[in-house]
């Protein structure tokens, strides 16, 4: 059955970044299934800010697959039209001193939307399997501190339609120190001066927080902020589309959002939530 409105899922990843299973298909006709009636692809991009082709295998494609991912999800749009609309998108990271890189990057292709991401803090991953022995080794504090000061920078590039997991580092159970309350103002009032929407993610509930992306009070102040929303599952399977859907839209609509938003050719449409 159809959900009521306009049902869609912005953030799916595919197998090319190596920790995702399922084939495309497979994630289209989920969404299908599902009554969506829109989906984003948008794997990770290639890791344009370290070395060589392929550096991080488990964690993203490579710079020979992008062209590949581009064609599988222009022909899939074109299999799928007027059952469901499949848009082309991006996951990318955002890497401090690397902008010229993504700007490249970004330019090779005609994206439907650009998530940003700040999975890469103070010289490694913070999300990555293992990432959590950082909070003992070199400190919550400094990593949630670090990861909103480069989230802040990352909203200002205007290189992202969307930011995705706002408050990632709690991914692992490590919260937010109450004392870094003023970072995070910080960085909602670096997306609300950028225009960049936010990511209401059900990804966090699958993980050790077992709480959706952005937490409630911070998703409150972006909304408060006028910042849009996005609905997204960050599906890495099949099954994992729309994922949540229903705790995703409550959590937006507990925030006070009234409308979220849709993305073609990174032009934004808005639809009642
Ligand atoms: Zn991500
Ligand atoms: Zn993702």
């Amino acid at each position: 059955m159809r959900p009521a409105g306009h049902a869609t899922d912005y953030h799916v990843h595919t197998a090319r970044c190596g920790h995702a299973g399922g084939t495309m298909r497979d994630y289209v006709e989920a969404a299908l299934a599902r009554g969506l009636s829109e989906i984003a692809f948008t794997d990770h991009a290639p890791l344009f800010f370290l070395p060589g082709d392929d550096p991080d295998p488990g964690l993203a494609m490579t710079r020979a697959e992008l062209p590949g991912y581009v064609e599988e999800v222009r022909a899939l749009g074109e299999e799928y039209r007027g059952r469901i609309d499949v848009l082309l998108g991006l996951e990318a990271d955002y890497a401090e001193g690397h902008e010229e890189t993504l700007r490249e990057l970004l330019a090779s292709h005609e994206w439907d939307v650009v998530l940003g991401s700040v999975h890469w803090v103070a010289g490694g991953w913070i999300d990555a399997p293992g990432a959590d022995r950082r909070h003992q080794e070199e400190g919550t504090v400094f990593l949630w501190w670090e990861y909103f000061r480069l989230l802040s920078r990352a909203c200002a590039t205007g290189f992202f339609d969307v930011m995705t997991h706002f408050d990632l580092p709690k991914k692992f159970g490590h919260r937010m120190p109450g004392s870094l309350s003023a970072a995070e103002a910080r960085a909602v009032e670096a997306a609300r001066v950028s225009g960049v929407a936010v990511e209401v993610s059900s990804a966090g509930l699958r993980k050790t927080v077992a709480e959706e992306y952005p937490a409630p009070s911070l998703l409150r102040q972006l909304v408060g902020a006028g910042v849009p929303v996005v609905l997204s599952s960050d599906a890495h399977a099949p099954a994992e589309v729309a994922w949540g859907r229903r705790e995703v839209l409550a959590a937006a609509r507990a925030a006070g959002a009234s409308e979220h938003l849709s993305f073609r050719r990174r032009e934004r449409r808005r639809h009642p939530l």
